[in-house]
């Protein structure tokens, strides 16, 4: 079976604390260990970016658990793709939550968000989306 990755983009219903943040993160590294997932999710104002990585069946099932998720809605498939390797093998789900000093320190998050960031100006831009994921690789181990 392929080795996929699935980069995607959505909105928030509503900003979650950082205690709903982390008992999110906890289901998902449980969930991941178990499916052989690994990945980065970013949460920005308003909205997150998130790639999957793994089998490709295990990919489209965990995403279309995300699909169904109520905290967010909106979701725009960036892209979905077969990989030769993972570019975030060391992460069950590596998490950063992107405040205005992270969003200023780093080129890469720059780039895209700004004070009127809206999540579909992602979509059809899988360099500039992964950009983003790999910043988060460089910068925020
Ligand atoms: P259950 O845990 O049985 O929950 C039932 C339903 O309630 C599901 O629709 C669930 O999404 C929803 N739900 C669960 N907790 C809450 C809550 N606190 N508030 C509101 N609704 C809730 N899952 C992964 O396995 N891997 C990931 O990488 C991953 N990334 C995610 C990224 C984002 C941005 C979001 C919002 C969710 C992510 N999830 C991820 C979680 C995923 O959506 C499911 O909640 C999780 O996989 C459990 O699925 P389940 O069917 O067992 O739902």
């Amino acid at each position: 079976m392929a080795l996929q990755h699935l980069i995607y983009v959505s909105t928030a219903r509503k900003e979650l604390s950082n205690a709903e943040l982390e008992t999110l993160l906890e289901s998902c590294v449980r969930y991941n260990l178990q499916n052989d997932i690994s990945g980065v999710l970013l949460y920005g104002p308003g909205c997150f970016i998130q790639v999957l990585e793994g089998e490709a069946a295990a990919v489209g099932e965990t995403y279309q658990r995300i699909l169904d998720d109520p905290r967010h809605h909106n979701l725009i498939e960036i892209i979905r793709e077969d990989i030769e390797q993972r570019s975030f093998a060391n992460w069950r789900m590596g998490f950063t939550r992107l405040d205005a000093a992270a969003i200023r320190n780093h080129p890469g998050f720059t780039d895209i968000y700004g004070p009127d960031f809206q999540p579909k100006r992602l979509a059809g831009q899988p360099a500039l989306a992964m950009n983003m994921l790999l910043t988060f690789r460089e910068n925020c181990r």
